[in-house]
């Protein structure tokens, strides 16, 4: 039982800024006066499209998305975009580019096979997904419809250090795990798509940036629903769209403005991510998982090389507050996932922690 809140390392759904819970709370049951909540409001509501409106001009701004690309509020998870980017990019040549870099790359090309010839790019499973491929080692296809990679890797706890040049080939990048963590220069993407619920707000929408340039090309058979076409003619409200997510990600993009945007939240993420491997390459107990070059500012993995002592330090690290660290079950050991939202004082708290853990365990 705790009385307070506690530091939360899960992957996703992950900790949201307490300040937004807080203004959330604060307007829960009369929204600026019109006397009910935002969950309660219909869609085509003016009180409901202004934030609407609000959420995506500030998601503009902040990520810089060029008037060449549109942005929709989507459902069905990073997970249905690994079927709907083939659906609708892959008709132009039949054919695409697959880097394989984890657990999510690897699903995204399985489900891309359904639609097309499918040709893998790249991967890292060689070294068990602890390294980035150099833009030398990808083997880029001249007719691929678009080039696919997962830009942080959940799982694996690493991130792509470089933005792959694939010439006219349209870059399509999972970003589910990072996206809003620093600035990225939208203009070099044809699409972008992101679950929400690791960076952006509570799970159930899914945002997806798309150049405009790449619609038309869907399968004939592509359902309705599944087509961005139908989206973008619809600014997102074909049919009812996750209200109050989008709210929520309109409150999350307000408190990383008044933080000083994205350049500001790199920097911050950067120091974080620093205090956590700083520790892990001085410790004779933890090892990060990754290699240096490649390890992720979002999710950081690690091991002490016994599962026995692994599985003890995430359930003492539970009981002290600090919830959620074991690893991803494909991985095993441990992973701490320190998004925009976790602070300063949850890694320092962490390291304090492990210091402790590693006194006790020598
Ligand atoms: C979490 C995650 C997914 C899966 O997202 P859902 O919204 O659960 O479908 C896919 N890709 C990456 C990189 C993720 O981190």
């Amino acid at each position: 039982m705790f009385t307070e809140r506690i530091y939360n390392f899960s992957a996703g759904p992950s900790m949201l800024p307490e300040a937004v819970l807080a203004k959330a709370q604060s307007k829960m049951l009369n929204f600026g006066g019109s006397g009910t909540s935002v969950m309660e409001m219909s869609h085509r509501s003016k009180a409901f499209v202004d934030i609407f409106d609000e959420t995506k001009t500030l998601l503009k701004a902040l990520m810089g998305v060029p008037d060449s690309h549109e942005i929709l509020f989507l459902q069905g998870g990073a997970s249905l975009q690994f079927a709907m980017v083939p659906l609708n990019l892959i008709g132009k040549t039949g054919k695409a580019d697959y880097a394989v870099t984890g657990n999510f790359s690897n699903l995204a090309m399985k489900e891309a096979k359904h639609y097309g010839e499918i040709h893998e790019a790249a991967s890292s499973a060689d070294q068990n997904h602890t390294y980035i491929p150099a833009q030398d080692q990808l083997n880029l296809s001249k007719d691929a419809a678009y080039f696919h990679y997962c830009d942080n890797n959940t799982i694996y706890g690493t991130e792509w250090n470089y933005v792959p040049d694939t010439g006219a080939v349209p870059l399509v990048s999972d970003m589910s795990s990072n996206i809003l963590s620093k600035p990225m220069d939208v203009s070099k993407y044809g699409l972008i798509y992101a679950g929400a619920q690791k960076n952006m707000a509570p799970a159930g929408l899914t945002v997806v940036i798309l150049d405009k340039s790449l619609l038309g090309l869907e399968l004939s058979h592509t359902p309705t629903m599944l087509r961005y076409q139908t989206h973008v003619d619809a600014d997102s409200m074909y049919n009812t769209p996750p209200t109050y997510n989008i709210y929520m990600l309109g409150l999350v993009l307000n408190w990383i403005e008044a933080r000083g945007g994205l350049t500001a939240m790199e920097r911050y993420n950067e120091e974080k991510a620093a205090i956590l491997y700083d520790y892990l390459d001085e410790s004779a107990l933890f090892k990060a998982c990754a290699l240096p070059e490649f390890r992720s500012k979002m999710n950081v993995t690690f091991v002490t090389g016994d599962p026995d002592l692994d599985a003890k330090f995430a359930k003492e690290a539970g009981a002290a507050g600090l919830s959620n660290l074991k690893g991803h079950r494909v991985v095993g050991g441990m992973r701490a996932s320190i998004y925009n939202a976790m602070p300063m004082e949850g890694v320092s708290a962490l390291v304090e922690f492990m210091k402790e853990f590693e006194q006790n365990n020598r």
